[in-house]
This record gives C-alpha cells, structure tokens and sequence, in this order.
C-alpha cells in the first residue's frame, strides 16, 4: 500500500510518470492445498513464485506479498499496448504446476492485472480494482483478466439489480406464469413449467434471464427459489380443487437441491397445501449439477422417494455431464430450445436432438423437445420420437388465469402424420359401412 501511495505521489509531481502494471495473484485451491500438505504449503508456492518474478528475463518488477495467499507484482514502464503480452509473460513465469517438497502440486492460481495510468490517484481504488479482475477471471474460468471501467460498472449495476430483487421479494413484485407441456402424438396437456416474472415498478418487465444466473452465484437464488415453491404448490392446490390436475415443474439450481432443509421445505409446503410429490417436478440445468455430484444424488433420491419427479433442463448445452447422467434418479431430458428452433432443416441440430432422443429411451426416460414454434418442428419432432413439447406453437407462458382460460378452449395441436392417420382411418371406416 505504501509502496503504491508514493508511486501515485510521484505521478501527481510528473504526469509523464511511465505507467505501471499491477499484476495481482491469488490461489484458489488453497484449502485443498493446505489439508493435503499443511499450513507451510501457501507460503512455499508463493515464495517460489516471488522468485520466479524476479528472475523474469526483461523485466524488473517489484514484487510484494499481500494478505491471504496473494502475491503483487509491479511492472514500470508499461503502455497499455504491452499490457495483455506481459500479463501472458506472467502466466508463463508462475505455472499451475508448483514444486513443494520436490513433488508437483497444481496450484489453481488467477491472475489481475490493472493498468496504474493519470486516472487514478487512490491506492485504495487499485487494490480493488486488482479485486475485481481476480473475480472476474475465476467467474469466467480464465487464467488471467484485466481490468476495465466497464467492467466495474456492470458489477456495480448487477449488484443493484440484485439489492432490487431482495425488495421486490418483499414487495410482492415477482409472479408466476406457467407454460403447458404438451404430449406430441396426441397434442394433449400433460403438464405445465412454472416461470418466474418480475415487474419491476422503473425498469418494467424484468426477464429472469437478466437476475437468475447472477442470483444462483449467491445465496438469493434460495430466497427467490423459496418465493417460487411457496406460490407454485399454492396455485397447484387451488387449480386442484376446482377440478384442474396437471403436473407441475418448478426451475431449481444445484445450490437449492444441497441448501440444508430444501427437501424439508418441500416436503412442508406439500404438506401444507395438501399436494401430492407426484403432482411436481423439479427442472435442474446439467451445469449447476457438476460440483458435489455424490451429494446431489443422495439429495434427490430424497425428493423421488417423496414420488417428486426431476428432470434434466437445457439439455445438449453448458459442459455435458454425460458421465454423470446415469447416476441421476430423472425421469425426463428435456432438449434446448437452440436446437429444436432449426429442425428440421439444420442437420446438425438434427443430430443432436436424435441423439438425446436415442439417449434418453437407452436410459428408459422420456424426452421433452423446448421451443417448439413451428408445425414443421413438432412433426419432425414426432418422427424422431420425441415424447413431449413445449412452445409457443402451443403457447406463450400465460398468468394463472390466462393459463385457465387457454387450457379450457385448447383444441390439441397433433403432427401432420397423426393428423393424416387419424383422418384416413376415419375415411376407411366409413368406406367400410355397410350400405
Ligand atoms: P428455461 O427453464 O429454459 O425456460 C424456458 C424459456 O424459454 C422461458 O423463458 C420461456 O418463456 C421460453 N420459451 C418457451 N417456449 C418458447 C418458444 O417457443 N420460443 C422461444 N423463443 N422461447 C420460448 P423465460 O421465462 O424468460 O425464462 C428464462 C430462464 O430463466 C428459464 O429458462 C430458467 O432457466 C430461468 N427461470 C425462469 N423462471 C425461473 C424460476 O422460477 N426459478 C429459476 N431458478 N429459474 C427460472
Ligand atoms: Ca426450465
Ligand atoms: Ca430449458
């Protein structure tokens, strides 16, 4: 700190100071490195990499040790043209692989770097700002990431919109709509997909891409997740009484399904709105799976026994947990909107859907193709033997009334080979009366 209070003292004395790079490293793994070779391990890698840095051909930076496990580098005499070949020099000076105790360890270190130039003169500020950059290559799984006013910004403005859905939590903001789910052969309603709305009373219709993903990096995803359920099995229990009884899928997020007391919430609020676990499924995204898969899995097998059906969403996108799949207790695949919007003329999206489709009846599960738009999507989708459908073709996500009102007046949507089917066994049989 002090080091960067005189360096900043002295660019106010000359502005023709050169600039200077601050390159800031952090260890991630640094727990998992500690239980498996003791408390010294940190402090050995990062003196290995001080003298990496130091011993760095064509650069003399001033290397400093700051809090936790991270290390500082300043480097003289950088024009924001050099910035990313020296950030790629510091990569390859401190690799992830560390000597301790003359064995290798992967040390799954990031870099930050922020470029110190005439506009800015707090200390404070850069080692934010080096803050910053180190959370934004670990977010991005990245090696290194460089600083910029803009990216400051939108986490200013992603935080905002955060602290907003904590208030409109409270101020009742947030609804649901719900989308029918569909079976293709028949075009008869099977079920709906619960989706969150937020009307935010400045910024309008808020879409839940824009605060969910940001939400599920925290521990707010738990409180809107809470919110969902709460009102999900309540409309559930009055469209049950008054004689309407479809299946129900909530969207959830791994960090729900491991959350302590998340099977017992459930369990409560099924309870409390007399709902039985048949009556609901839980949609998860293959990526928020990956981690703690052991413990996913002895979650979810408590919410089947329950009879609560899970289902695989955005299925073919994120990184394929493939390996994983098997040990999962799903019921349903459901296929990405990407690939079924261009069937059937893109072969490529072709293959892919067939092949979860194959995938999905190997595994004795059914098959849920989304965003089907099109009569030519859900009659090729019938073909390949797709299960279920989902899409505007059908309908819109609608507000509980308006789902009441669409699904009463719904005349089924079938493919053309059924439709065909349908009519031409109705042509023989009259061709076969007796005159
Ligand atoms: P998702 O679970 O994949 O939901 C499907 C999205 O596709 C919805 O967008 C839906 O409105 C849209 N969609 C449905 N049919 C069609 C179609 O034929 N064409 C097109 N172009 N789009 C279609 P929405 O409601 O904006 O939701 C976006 C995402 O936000 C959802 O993707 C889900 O990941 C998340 N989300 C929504 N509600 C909730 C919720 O209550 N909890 C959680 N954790 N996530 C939610
Ligand atoms: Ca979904
Ligand atoms: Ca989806």
């Amino acid at each position: 700190m002090e080091r960067l209070e005189a360096i900043l003292a002295s660019r106010k004395q000359d502005p023709d100071a050169c600039c200077y790079l601050l390159v800031t490293l952090s260890i991630d793994n640094g727990m998992a490195l500690r239980s498996a070779f003791g408390f010294s391990v940190i402090d050995a890698i990062i003196d290995g990499y001080a003298r990496q840095l130091h011993e760095m051909p064509n650069h003399q930076p001033e290397v400093f040790r700051i809090h936790g496990g991270q290390l500082a580098a300043l480097f003289p005499g950088t024009k924001p043209a050099d910035v990313d070949r020296l950030m790629q020099a510091c990569l390859q000076t401190l690799p992830e692989n560390a000597n301790f105790q003359s064995l290798s360890v992967y040390v799954n270190r990031h870099l930050g770097g922020v470029l110190i130039d005439n506009h800015e003169s707090d200390p404070q500020a850069i080692l934010q700002h080096a803050e910053i950059a180190i959370a934004r290559a670990n977010d991005k799984m990245s090696d290194a990431f460089v600083y910029t006013q803009e990216v400051s910004e939108s986490i200013a403005s992603q935080l905002a919109l955060m602290a907003d859905v904590t208030d409109g939590l409270k101020r009742g903001e947030f609804t649901m709509h719900y989308q029918p789910k569909v079976a293709l052969a028949d075009g008869k309603v099977y079920g709906v997909e619960a989706l969150i709305r937020w009307q935010h009373p400045v910024r309008g219709w808020v879409s839940p891409d824009e605060f969910i993903p940001n939400a599920e990096h925290s521990t707010l995803i738990l409180k809107i997740s809470e919110f969902v359920l709460r009102e999900v099995i309540q409309q559930v229990s009055k469209w049950r009484a008054s004689g309407i009884d479809l299946q129900v899928a909530i969207n959830v997020s791994g960090h729900d399904i491991l959350q302590p007391g998340f099977a017992q919430m459930l369990f409560e609020l099924l309870k409390e709105f007399d709902v039985p676990g048949e009556r609901i499924e839980l949609e998860i995204t293959e990526g928020t799976l990956i981690e703690d898969i052991d413990e996913v899995v002895a979650e979810l097998l408590k919410l089947t026994e329950a009879k609560i059906t899970v289902s695989i969403d955005d299925f073919g996108t994120g990184y394929s947990s493939l390996q994983y799949l098997y040990k999962l207790p799903i019921s349903l695949l459901k296929i990405d909107q990407v690939f079924v919007r261009y069937l059937p003329e893109d072969k490529g999206a072709s293959y892919i859907v067939s092949a979860a489709i194959v995938l999905a009846q190997k595994m004795g599960i059914k098959s849920l193709a989304e965003g089907i738009e099109t009569q030519a999507n859900l009659d090729y989708l019938q073909q390949l033997g797709c299960d279920y459908g989902q899409g505007y073709l059908y309908s819109k996500p609608l507000s509980a009334d308006n789902f009441i009102a669409w699904y009463q007046s719904y005349q089924p949507i079938c493919p053309k080979a059924s439709q065909l089917a349908k009519e031409s066994t109705a042509n023989d049989t009259s061709m076969g009366r007796p005159l």
